[in-house]
């Protein structure tokens, strides 16, 4: 009689562990990335990225409407183009509650100012003090922005989108650069076109652990 009840405290203790097990999962898989389209952006792509963040994530993905650019964050040091920190902000102040990740997407040229480790701007300043690039995502973060300016290419353009959101996104949820030489999505672009071509759209083994 004694043995069968110890036999019982461990299953109900395993049950225990399973439910908490799976309720945590949930609480992953569960999130939702609101797109937040600003300005012009065809639909065919929007698509794509949605299908990219529910195949590498399992998140669920709501399509905002449409919103035009931000004229506070528009800035023209070399040429004109928007900010992708001030986009950050604005995505994070219009966030609705149900939304836990925002991204925004945009057909026009976004850019940030380069730092160095010590949070120096990086030399030549005139060069790096507005750098265009394909994304930003802080890590931790609840927003993300992608431009497709630097990623237009014929029939590569989507796949380089698909690549860099779900980069940017990966930093959001506090992924850093991978230097496990895998081409993992999680790569440094380092500045070139060619490792987002080079790289796979997948996490490695590593950055997915790191989330699990
Ligand atoms: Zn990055
Ligand atoms: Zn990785």
């Amino acid at each position: 009689m004694k043995r069968s009840k110890t036999y019982l405290v461990w299953v109900l203790i395993l049950v225990a562990c399973f439910a908490t097990w799976i309720m945590l999962k949930s609480a992953r898989t569960n999130k939702t990335v609101g797109i937040q389209p600003l300005g012009s952006f065809p639909q065919v792509q929007i698509d794509s990225i949605q299908s990219a963040i529910q195949t590498q994530y399992g998140y669920q993905v709501v399509v905002l409407p449409k919103r035009e650019l931000p004229e506070n964050c528009f800035v023209q040091i070399k040429s004109p183009r928007y900010r992708a920190d001030k986009l950050l902000k604005y995505l994070k102040s219009i966030r609705p509650d149900s939304i836990d990740f925002m991204l925004g997407l945009t057909a026009t040229d976004i850019s940030t100012t380069k730092k160095d480790k010590l949070g120096r701007i990086k030399q030549p300043k005139s060069k790096y003090e507005d750098w265009g690039i394909f994304g930003l995502g802080y890590r931790p973060g609840s927003a993300c922005v992608v431009s497709s300016y630097r990623l237009s290419k014929p029939n590569k353009t989507i796949e380089r989108l698909q690549k860099v959101v779900v980069h940017e996104l990966g930093h959001n949820l506090g992924l850093k650069h991978c230097t496990s030489k895998l081409n993992c999505v999680m790569d440094d672009a380092a500045e070139t076109i060619r490792t987002v071509d080079a790289g796979h759209i997948t996490l490695c083994d590593k950055c997915k652990n790191v989330l699990d």
